[in-house]
Order: C-alpha cells, then sequence, then structure tokens
C-alpha cells in the first residue's frame, strides 16, 4: 500500500492565508441569500453570495479555501461569539469572475435538546436551540452589512495542473459547497477534459443542494459525471436506501477503475465521520494503494471488521486524498 511516486510531489494551488483577522475583520455586503434546495425539504440551504470588493479578500480566495464570518452579539459568557467557518462554493474568480464576489452554502443548523445528555439535564426540556452564525446568516438579506475573515484552509484545494487529474468528489450536506465551486473552475474556467465524478450523499431527494446546476452541467459536459446517494428512501427498484460509500461498492465497475487510475485525486467533504466508510469499501477492495497508509495496527485487522475508534487512528491520508469534516 505505498504510495505511488507520482503523487509523492502533487503541488495544490498556492492559497493565501490569514489576509483579514478575526480580531479585524472586513465588512462585505450580502449580495443574495436564496434556498439551493428544490421543493419543500426539512432543512433549510441557502445560497448566500457577499460582495467583498474593496477588501483583502478581493481576488484572494481560492476555490476549496474557507472564509470565516462574526455573527454580532455576545455569547453566554458575555464573550463575542467565536468565528465560524464557511467553504466557499464559487470558482477562485468568484461570482463574477473577478472574484469581487464570494458564495457559500449555509444551512440552518437546528437542534432539539436531547433528553438526558448529562446527569442534571430535564428530559422534558425539548426546546429547539439555534446555531447561532448559521442562522444569523440564512436571515441576511441583500444589501445587510457581514464581518467576514480569512482565507482559511491550505490543503483541501485543487492541484497546480488541474488539467493532469481525473477526480471524485464525495459530499455530504453542505460538503457540496467546495464541489461546486471545483465543478464550475475545471469544466468552465480551465476547461478540463479529465473525467470528474461528483458523488452527493444525501436522506432525502429534497435535501440535493444545487441539484439543478450539477444536472445542468452533466448535460453539458461529457466528462462531468453527478451521482447521487439517497440514504432515508428507498430506490427506484424498491432497495434499501444507501450512504455513499455503500452507492461506490455497488458500482464498483465505475469506481474501481477510476480510483485505481494513477490520475485520479480523491476529495470527501462533510459530515464528520464520512470517510470511514468510504476508506473500509476502498481497503476492503484493496484500492486504498495511494489515497492512505494504513498504521501497523490496522494492517493486521481485515478491513470488514474496522471500526471508526480504529480507522480515525490507524489510517492516515496521503497528498493524492483531501478530506474536510465538520
Ligand atoms: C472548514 C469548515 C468549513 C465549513 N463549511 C461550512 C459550509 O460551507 N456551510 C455550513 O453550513 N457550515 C459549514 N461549516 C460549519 C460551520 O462552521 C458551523 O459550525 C455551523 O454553521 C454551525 O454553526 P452555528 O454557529 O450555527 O452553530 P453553533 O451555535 O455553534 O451550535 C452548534 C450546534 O449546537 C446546537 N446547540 C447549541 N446549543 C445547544 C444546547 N444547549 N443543546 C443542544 N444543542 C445545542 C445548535 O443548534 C447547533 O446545531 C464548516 C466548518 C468548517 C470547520
Amino acid at each position: 500500500m505505498a504510495t505511488p511516486p507520482e503523487h509523492k510531489t502533487l503541488q495544490l494551488s498556492e492559497a493565501k492565508l490569514g489576509l483579514v483577522s478575526v480580531s479585524a475583520p472586513i465588512t462585505g455586503r450580502v449580495v443574495s441569500n436564496d434556498s439551493c434546495l428544490k421543493g419543500k425539504s426539512a432543512s433549510f440551504v441557502k445560497h448566500t453570495t457577499i460582495d467583498v470588493s474593496g477588501t483583502a479578500l478581493e481576488g484572494n480566495c481560492l476555490v476549496g479555501q474557507a472564509f470565516g464570518v462574526l455573527a454580532p452579539g455576545l455569547n453566554e459568557k458575555g464573550k463575542p461569539h467565536k468565528v465560524r467557518l464557511y467553504s466557499l462554493s464559487c470558482s477562485s474568480d468568484g461570482e463574477d469572475g473577478s472574484g469581487k464576489v464570494i458564495s457559500t452554502t449555509t444551512k440552518r443548523e437546528i437542534t432539539e435538546e436531547q433528553s438526558s445528555q448529562k446527569d442534571n439535564d430535564d428530559s422534558n426540556d425539548h426546546r429547539l436551540f439555534l446555531g447561532v452564525c448559521s442562522n444569523y446568516l440564512c436571515d441576511l438579506k441583500p444589501g445587510d452589512e457581514v464581518k467576514l475573515s480569512g482565507p482559511n484552509g491550505k490543503r483541501f484545494l485543487l492541484p497546480l495542473a488541474p488539467k493532469n487529474h481525473d477526480y471524485l468528489f464525495v459530499a455530504t450536506g453542505t460538503g457540496i459547497a467546495p464541489f461546486r465551486g471545483m465543478a464550475i473552475e475545471l469544466l468552465e474556467k480551465v476547461g478540463t477534459t479529465g473525467q470528474i465524478h461528483l458523488l452527493m450523499g444525501a436522506p432525502y431527494q429534497t435535501d440535493l443542494i444545487y441539484d439543478d446546476l450539477f444536472r445542468r452541467l452533466e448535460k453539458k459536459y461529457k466528462n462531468f459525471h453527478y451521482h447521487t446517494a439517497i440514504s432515508r428512501e428507498n430506490q427506484p427498484d424498491g432497495t434499501q436506501g444507501q450512504y455513499v460509500h455503500q452507492y461506490i461498492e455497488k458500482k464498483l465497475d465505475i469506481f474501481k477503475p477510476l480510483l485505481n487510475n494513477p490520475r485520479t485525486l480523491l476529495y470527501i467533504c462533510g459530515l464528520a465521520g464520512m470517510q470511514s466508510g468510504l476508506f473500509k469499501v476502498m481497503a476492503e477492495q484493496e484500492i486504498s494503494g495511494g489515497y492512505f497508509s494504513i498504521r501497523e495496527k490496522l494492517e493486521s485487522i481485515n478491513p470488514t471488521d474496522w471500526e471508526l475508534s480504529q480507522i480515525r487512528r490507524g489510517v492516515k491520508i496521503t497528498d493524492r486524498c483531501m478530506v474536510e469534516v465538520y
């Protein structure tokens, strides 16, 4: 399971970091803030575009990076709210083609107080807790000001020579944000002819984010392939719903040759832990070589029996594999 030599020196686009600090944020202005889900969904996700012209963020954010948002107000300790990060969902030249307007994909975080998490929790307390920053962002209207910092992140980036690669992008939830930007960048700006497979996992069809855009891109570019794995609905053939790793396992005829191709780079973004199922399937199918190495202790265990905690400790990704989970 050694790393193929061609990936040992993979060079990523050079990112600028921390041009705007949290203590001296810039002021952006919201341009638009519209739902990017289709039809009625139990979740609320917005495509939020923000004008950063004239600030240090203008033209300095790369696709794959994130920026910080500072919600106004104080937390329960009377201190300003901590910065929250949001992935860029536009290509590196922004929504406007000149890096003046950046965007992200914001999901409202809404949690019901679960009973008895701690000893003194009231099991009859069923209040809703609204995430501070995601709801602040989703409530913003065109013209509103918003304090931003960043850019953040130097690892979840496209390679310096994007045309030399094929890609497998795997997303769950708002993990789709960077892949919207990367798909636009690779197909419409770089004009790559390499293969791009995007696999989006969602609980229900109605939770698919930017679904119309990806279907449009798939029609337009024959090298772009859009896959969806729906976990809580039966498949059209009546079989049970599936998670992204189960989808890959079922379609090995597509994904095994893609992942075994030395050109391919793997990007995973979304819910924390989603990488575990993928790594397990890849190890079972002996396609882990080059994307991750397995530490000694795990090597003696059959991948079918790998547990989440063992994967967390025992799998080390290489520079051919980019993971951003939160
Ligand atoms: C690199 C990176 C990129 C990211 N990109 C994106 C992105 O593109 N889009 C996106 O939407 N998010 C993204 N995130 C996540 C984002 O940074 C925030 O963590 C997320 O929006 C939640 O922040 P919040 O302020 O709304 O929630 P918080 O206020 O931080 O609360 C967190 C959660 O706890 C719940 N909660 C709060 N208090 C209680 C309580 N007492 N009892 C029970 N539950 C409670 C809230 O409802 C919420 O679900 C990214 C994170 C990282 C690290």
